[in-house]
């Protein structure tokens, strides 16, 4: 019995061993002069900023695509801004900048990728949505595309089967606002090549970013840690313990973070919270993940933040 414990304990480490080995962070870049061009899908808060990296950064050619003209109108009217910027800040030459713009190209159409290396998938945070996406992108790109999303909780795995082409699909998530913030958190679903995983890897450094590597769990890393503390700070709003004010302040100043957590989910998008909050909540089971009711109130009332002007605090549109 105990001979059988032993045994079924080395099993497990060496199995152990193995998974970490494939999900250690990445070794040194490898060459990825086969990706020429990137799509990104969405000309969100999100699309647009891994378009401007992809572009300014790493110098690709990207096909920045939308459902919607209006946004992708509107993506690449704030890119310009963004590029005005940096250039007043002298961050980079009016050269560079005319440069970077002429590399994005705005698209409507998902048979616009036919000829990308690599999609970036960032449209709403919704499964259907996504699964439909993949679904179509499947017969639309070439063969050995990746094809990546920036779900921040939706099961790699289950989008992959969507496609006929599972291993070539990867979790690549980056974090809001994407020119910003250094890190970009790689999840490989249960069939991802690894080829597609170290790929998607060097492609992120090129763009300056550090990886990490995440199984395939609901929320992945960042998002398991992040979303039960957004939705505990509502939850004390909720129960009226604080001002959204003071439960900022007191993160802040008490913790050292950046920005309260109610001031970071306005900034996430209070849809995109509640959608990730649902995903942890309904595929783990565990109550312990159950959105407020505050915040599902303040969907409903198309409260979603920044972005709609309105959400814990208001903001000029
Ligand atoms: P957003 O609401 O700002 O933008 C979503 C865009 O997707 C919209 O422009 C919409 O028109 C477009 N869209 C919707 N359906 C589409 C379709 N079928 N085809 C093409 N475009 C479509 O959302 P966002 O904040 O940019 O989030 C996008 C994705 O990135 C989500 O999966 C989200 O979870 C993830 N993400 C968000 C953050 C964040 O802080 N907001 C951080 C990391 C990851």
């Amino acid at each position: 019995m105990l001979r059988t414990a032993i045994r079924s304990h080395a099993n497990l480490s060496l199995q152990t061993a193995q998974i970490s080995k494939r999900f250690m962070s990445a070794p040194a870049p490898k060459n990825i002069d086969h990706i020429k061009r990137v799509g990104v899908i969405g000309s969100g808060q999100m699309g647009l900023g891994i378009a401007y990296v992809a572009a300014n950064v790493s110098r690709l050619p990207v096909t920045l695509m939308d459902i919607s003209k209006e946004q992708t109108d509107k993506g690449l009217k704030f890119m310009d801004r963004l590029l005005e910027k940096d250039v007043a800040k002298e961050k980079i030459t009016a050269e560079h900048a005319k440069g970077t713009r002429e590399l994005v190209t705005a698209a409507n159409s998902l048979s616009a990728l036919s000829d990308v290396d690599i999609v970036i998938e960032a449209a709403s945070e919704n499964l259907n949505v996504k699964s439909a996406i993949f679904r179509d992108l499947d017969a639309i790109c070439k063969s050995d595309a990746i094809l990546a999303t920036n779900t921040s909780s939706i099961s790699i795995t289950k989008i992959a089967a969507a496609t006929k082409k599972a291993e070539q699909v990867i979790g690549m998530h980056f974090m809001n606002p994407v020119p910003v913030m250094k890190l970009v958190e790689v999840i490989p679903g249960l069939a991802t090549a690894d080829n597609v995983l170290q790929d998607t890897l060097a492609l992120a450094q090129t763009m300056g970013k550090t990886t990490t590597v995440a199984q395939d769990i609901p929320g992945f890393v960042a998002n398991r840690l992040l979303m039960p503390y957004i939705n505990e700070a509502v939850m004390l709003l909720e129960g009226g313990v604080a001002s959204a004010k003071d439960i900022d302040t007191t993160m802040k100043l008490g913790t050292n973070m950046p920005m309260g957590p109610l001031t970071l989910a306005d900034f996430i998008g209070l849809d995109t919270c509640l959608a990730i909050q649902k995903v942890l909540h309904e595929n783990t089971g565990d109550s312990k993940y159950r959105p407020s009711v505050l915040l599902q109130k303040y969907v409903d009332a198309g409260w979603y933040g920044k972005k709609s002007g309105r959400g814990f605090y208001s903001y000029n549109k």
